[in-house]
């Protein structure tokens, strides 16, 4: 493919995830019907701010018209800022625009049942179900026990991007306890009733199963086994299941392939190439290893078969300076592990990596996205040339809130000019 550019849609979400939107009295009054961020808006002291606060709430995603999903980023420098109310609906309009191009979109809604409590009192939003667009995802062992785990310097070997599997106080109600796959009942019954619920509202079309990591793998087997069964309980085949866990021994693939849990798996390699791989996750390396990893997700082709085994990737990590690397370079390494897991029958899947530390510098984003188009780009040809696709059952352009893969697998000109 000789384009070098993204268009229609996958630009515009492009084009969105890095610049954010600036505060609007529009956004800030859409927070309370919306699905809620987890990073509210903060103002900046140079920004008119009529709220009188730091901080406000604003929604999680937003939606185009033509069902394109994107994750909503506050930013004060943003030229794109959001009008509208309610009832009337809301408008994406540019700073250098005409107002003939606003565009409309709408926010995912909070559902009815996340307001609601579980028949023991407990809060159903922290039940360990929650939503991206279409997707339920099920998490209620959210500690990872690689933040507890150190190398000889003392370091954790948690993922070095990784801000939410952090085993505090936070998460302490769902009952998880280090080194054990186990949890209580009363942790699995919330969840059951919610996930229930959650089904009920008939929008959801995939259920994807996440936890933290035990440092045994096969521990970790044991527990998303529980957590598959115990979701099938409720879901009982009606919507596809994928096991996002870390990659698992052979006999606890086989186990949830035969006891026929989940119907597509997504063990995350993160990066490619072993140096990269032991850097950013050094937990993995050290109690899974790179090659083991990648084993794993080759038996797993072998029982679910082609289009049915994932791996996520944290797509620019690379370019943390630590590595040394330019975005070209970044990129080329990922082109080349996403070809080598293709013809494995392994999908890929490319997530945006987003610079916890808050790297301001714009020259760090413009190399960040001139990275990720170059590789959506590339893979997309790669998909086609390897004649795989994504599953519907695994993901959508409905759910896909940080990946681009599927908007431009839709699109009929293939997101490029
Ligand atoms: S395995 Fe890595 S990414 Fe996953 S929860 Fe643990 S530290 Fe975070």
């Amino acid at each position: 493919m000789s384009s070098n550019r993204l268009t229609g849609s996958a630009r515009l979400k492009l084009d969105l995830m890095f610049d954010g939107l600036r505060y609007s009295e529009a956004l800030g009054a859409a927070a309370a019907n919306a699905f809620p961020n987890y990073y509210p808006y903060r103002f900046q002291p140079h920004e008119k701010n009529p709220t009188g606060k730091q901080s406000i709430d604003i929604p999680y995603l937003m939606r185009l018209e033509d069902g394109t999903l994107i994750r909503i980023k506050g930013n004060p420098d943003s030229p794109w800022r959001v009008m509208g109310e309610v009832e009337r609906g809301y408008t994406l309009v540019h700073d250098s625009r005409p107002q003939r191009d606003e565009l409309s979109i709408t926010f995912e809604p909070l559902p009815g049942w996340m307001t609601e409590k579980t028949l023991d009192g407990f809060d159903k939003s922290r039940a360990g179900v929650s939503l991206h667009g279409d997707m339920a995802v099920i998490n209620v062992a959210p500690g990872c026990d690689y933040f507890l785990e150190k190398d000889n310097d003392g370091r954790s070997l948690r993922c070095t991007f990784c801000a939410y599997g952090a085993p505090n106080e936070r998460i302490s109600h769902f009952g998880q306890q280090a080194g054990h796959p186990a949890l209580p009942a009363q942790t699995y019954a919330r969840m059951r009733e919610t996930l229930h619920d959650a089904i009920a509202d008939g929008h959801i079309r995939h259920i994807y199963l996440v936890a933290g990591s035990l440092p045994d793998w096969q521990l970790e087997g044991d527990r998303f086994l529980s957590i598959a069964r115990e979701v099938q309980e409720v879901v009982r085949h009606r919507i596809p299941v994928a096991c996002g866990s870390g990659a698992l021994p052979s006999a606890q693939l086989q186990r949830l392939f035969d006891e026929q849990l989940v119907d597509a798996v997504c063990f995350n390699l993160e990066v490619w190439s072993e140096p990269l791989f032991s850097k950013v996750c050094p937990g993995k390396q050290k109690f899974v290893g790179y090659h083991r990893w990648i084993e794993s997700l080759e038996r797993a082709v072998e029982l679910w078969g082609e289009g049915r085994v994932y791996s996520a990737m944290v797509a620019g990590v690379e370019l943390e300076p630590e590595f040394g690397m330019s975005w070209q370079e970044a990129a080329d390494l990922a082109i080349q592990g996403a070809e080598d897991l293709c013809a494995r029958g392994i999908i890929p899947i490319y997530s945006l990596y987003w610079p916890i530390g808050g790297r301001d510098h714009p020259d760090y984003f413009d190399r960040l996205l001139a990275y990720f188009e170059k590789l959506n780009l590339a893979y997309l040809a790669l998909r086609r040339r390897y004649a795989l696709q994504i599953w519907e059952g695994f993901m959508c352009h409905r759910c896909a809130y940080m990946q681009l893969e599927c908007d431009l697998d839709r699109s009929p000109a293939g997101g490029g000019e």
